[in-house]
């Protein structure tokens, strides 16, 4: 029996995790944390009967705790109840699902208690790669990609031990707005932001990929994850999401991952590594796919992605500016007061406007984020 925590266990990947710990039937679920539906929360709790659940709201936690009041289950709040889950005794595993930088402090926690991470909360490798990768391996904990494309690149990696890579072709679906100019992008609204041509996927990362914002969040995962330089690391636009990442090596040789696009697998992929297991769904069919294309990203038009580049570029605590400006503009977005455009505009404004630091710590990656959050409001009011 495997045993497992989820941060993030009501949303697109936590629900999908949750599909394959039902389909599988020999993963027990110790801990479950969500921001505040605690409706699914609840139906969550009598179904796999943790020991744990965080409701993060308090407010919220307090309506649960009377909901749930005849199951074993014990209810915590706060970023104390999510360091909880992240550390509780019983699991092996545990399943970042959460969105954003509220995602650091768990999985420091979790890899100091020992937990494999089984990660898509990729804002926190962003901004934090440089702490909790040498963290990871001082604590013999295994970092499994469940992002597609790192799931992809991770598969592709098996057997290679002691092979170097020369290259990361990262795919990129290209997002609804593909092919689109500047001038056509000026009316964009939140629901066209929403409507991802292949994936089905929470808010926040549905508007970075349109932005192409997640591409570039994707490339500072793929260094960090596998070690690499941001120059080996190639973007390639795959409209049909078939090839889900690829690795060359030394000789040429370039070794992909193919599927239909199913979060599953690389979910399930990452929780019984390096086992594989069988999976229900749509199979891969060439001949009634055709063709597939590929084409240079577009980062004239996309900001996102040259952005990201050169943030990376600066290194310090530039991508945790990039990620945190990120994060609060596509708030403002969904919220209808910024454009879509308006995204990278002012994550390239707090690149240039919030102070530069060579060497953060994780103090330092947190206050930056204050800082990101505390100039937006003071452009705002200008
Ligand atoms: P989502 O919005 O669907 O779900 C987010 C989850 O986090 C929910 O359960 C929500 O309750 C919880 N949450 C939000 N605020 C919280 C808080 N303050 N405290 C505790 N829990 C909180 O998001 P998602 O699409 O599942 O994405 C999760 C992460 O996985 C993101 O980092 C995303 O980039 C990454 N990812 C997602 C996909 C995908 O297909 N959805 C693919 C690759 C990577
Ligand atoms: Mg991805």
């Amino acid at each position: 029996m495997k045993n497992i925590a989820v941060l993030g266990s009501t949303g697109s990947i936590g629900t999908q995790t949750l599909e394959i710990v039902r389909e599988q039937g020999d993963i027990t679920v110790s801990a479950l944390a969500a921001g505040s539906n605690i409706a699914l929360l609840e139906r969550q709790i009598r179904e796999f009967s943790p020991k744990l659940a965080c409701v993060f709201d308090e407010e919220k936690a307090k309506e649960l705790r009377v909901k749930a009041a005849d199951t074993a289950t014990k209810i915590v709040s706060g970023m104390e109840g999510l360091i909880e889950v992240a550390t509780i005794p019983e699991s092996e595993i545990l399943v970042t699902a959460i969105v954003g930088m509220l995602g650091i402090r768990p999985t420091v926690a979790a890899i100091r208690a020992g937990k494999a991470i089984a990660l898509a909360n990729k804002e926190t490798l962003v901004t934090a790669g440089h702490i909790i990768m040498p963290m990871a391996k001082e604590h013999h904990v295994p970092i499994l990609p469940v992002d597609s494309e790192h799931s992809a690149i991770f598969q592709s990696l098996q057997g290679n031990e002691g092979n170097r890579i020369a290259r990361i072709l990262l795919t990129a679906s290209g997002g609804p707005f593909r092919g689109r100019t500047k001038e056509q992008l000026k009316d964009i609204q939140v629901e066209d932001a929403l409507k991802h041509p292949n994936w089905s996927m929470g808010r926040k990362i549905t508007v970075d990929s349109s932005t192409l914002v997640n591409k570039g969040l994707e490339v500072m995962e793929a260094k960090w994850l596998f070690g690499v330089k941001a120059e080996q690391i190639q973007v390639v636009v795959h409209p049909q999401s078939v090839i889900h990442s690829a690795v060359e090596y030394e000789d040429g040789a370039v070794i992909a991952q193919l599927g239909t696009p199913d979060m599953r697998l690389p979910i399930q992929y990452a929780l019984y590594y390096p086992e594989r297991r069988s999976l229900s769904g749509k199979r891969l069919n060439l001949f009634e796919l055709g063709s597939l294309t590929f084409e240079q990203p577009d980062t004239e038009t996309f900001r996102g992605l040259s952005l990201a580049y050169e943030a990376m570029e600066r290194g310090g605590n530039m991508p945790t500016i990039f990620n945190a400006a990120n994060e609060r503009a596509v708030a403002l977005f969904l919220e209808h007061r910024i454009s879509w455009a308006g995204i990278t505009e002012l994550i390239e404004d707090c690149m240039n406007g919030v102070a530069y630091r060579k060497n953060p710590g994780l103090e330092e990656i947190l206050e930056t984020e204050a800082a990101v959050y505390a100039y937006i409001d003071g452009r705002r009011r200008e």
